[in-house]
């Protein structure tokens, strides 16, 4: 007989799960694996929430398992570790993101991409090695694999660097593969929220040009005084759109909802790199003119592998770049889901995991 989440690992656990498409967050116990030789366990001080984990609580992807317990921007203390372990040690700040397993073998594993292995493991509501249904950090407590563990830098905010391991690698790993990496080149960035206004701070410290692209005007003064992009197109603006045509370099679009994105391939140069970063649950239209002409290309990118996810902490830390939080306490997740529905926040909550009460 299949045991309970709550007893099928030995180590006790807490944390808010949802139990249906409701997407409702309540109290959940359930346990995690004993410390192996390789693993380190930690104690989660905070967890960003991301718009994933919204799709997710909902079955809005339609591959939810329930409880679901979510939650992949993870920081927290370290508790205890393995004997083999030789990345940190019990007290050290560490990170989890959005992945805590891979084959460890095949071509994109021995790459350093384990984003994409076909076997990749992600931190919640997916099968882990021993057949168990992984937990996220919506939760008083961590274990996962050494090789999935990120250094935090010391002095880096948690709360604030939280996001950063889901939104900022998510932003990050296709600005360099991409080669937007650069002073001279000249980024756009659609959509700004959790995952966009990380991407014009990556893209301005790696010295590019920045041209936040909204359909609001609203969040102009933000975009350019705040966050520090140097331009501002409104995409329901035909005349700004059209004098923008053939200006950028790259784009990183983020916007999850579906959208028009044959305007915005028009703003590429010739060899303009269109990258898709948000998941709208229905098709796109996309037109091959646009795209011919000029040889651009349309591509996707998804998170990073964990060697790149380290790089990415450690020049955030280099750079101080950190994301615009608001911290809230678990009991307020299910409003924060509600605010997140409705694009109401600057622009990632964090949950604060002190103010888990263990029932
Ligand atoms: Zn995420
Ligand atoms: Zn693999």
């Amino acid at each position: 007989m299949a045991k309970s989440p709550e007893t099928e690992h030995p180590v006790g656990a807490f944390g808010w799960a949802a139990r249906d498409t409701s997407g409702t967050l309540s109290p959940f116990k359930f346990s995690r694996r004993a410390t192996g030789e390789k693993d380190v366990q930690f104690k989660v001080l905070y967890c960003g929430i991301c718009h994933s984990d919204l799709h997710m609580i909902k079955n809005e992807w339609g591959f939810t398992v329930y409880p679901i317990v979510p939650g992949h921007e993870i920081v927290g203390e370290v508790t205890e570790v393995g004997s083999k372990v030789t990345k940190v040690k019990v007290g050290d700040k560490v990170g989890v993101g959005c992945l805590v397993g891979s084959c460890g073998s095949c071509d994109m594993c021995s790459k350093d991409l384990e984003q994409y292995c076909p076997k990749q493991i992600l931190t919640y509501g997916a099968k882990y090695h021993d057949g168990t249904i992984t937990y996220g950090g919506y939760s008083n407590l961590m274990v996962a694999e050494e090789h999935f563990i990120v250094r935090w830098p010391e002095n880096f905010p948690l709360d604030k660097g939280a996001p950063l391991l889901c939104a900022g690698i998510t932003t990050y790993s296709p600005l360099r593969y991409f080669g937007l990496d650069k002073p001279g080149m000249h980024v756009g960035v659609v959509g700004l929220g959790g995952l966009g206004h990380v991407a014009v701070k990556f893209a301005k410290a790696f010295g590019a040009k920045v041209t936040v692209i909204s359909t609001s005007e609203s969040k102009k003064k933000e975009a350019l005084e705040k966050l520090g992009a140097d331009t501002f197109l409104i995409s329901k603006d035909p005349e700004a759109m059209q004098a923008a045509v053939g200006t950028l370099d790259g784009i990183i679009d983020t916007v999850s909802a579906v959208h028009p994105v044959i305007p915005l391939i028009g703003l590429l140069k010739a060899h303009g790199k269109m990258i898709m970063v948000g998941a709208p649950e229905k098709p796109l239209e996309v037109a091959t003119f646009p795209l011919i002409m000029g040889r651009k290309t349309l591509s996707g990118s998804a998170i990073g592998g964990l060697k790149e996810t380290q790089e990415m902490i450690d020049f955030a830390a280099k750079h101080n770049i950190l994301a615009d939080v608001e911290v809230i306490n678990m009991d307020y997740v299910n409003t924060a889901m509600e605010r997140l529905v409705k694009a109401d926040v600057k622009y990632r909550f964090v949950i604060d995991m002190s103010s888990l009460k263990t029932a």
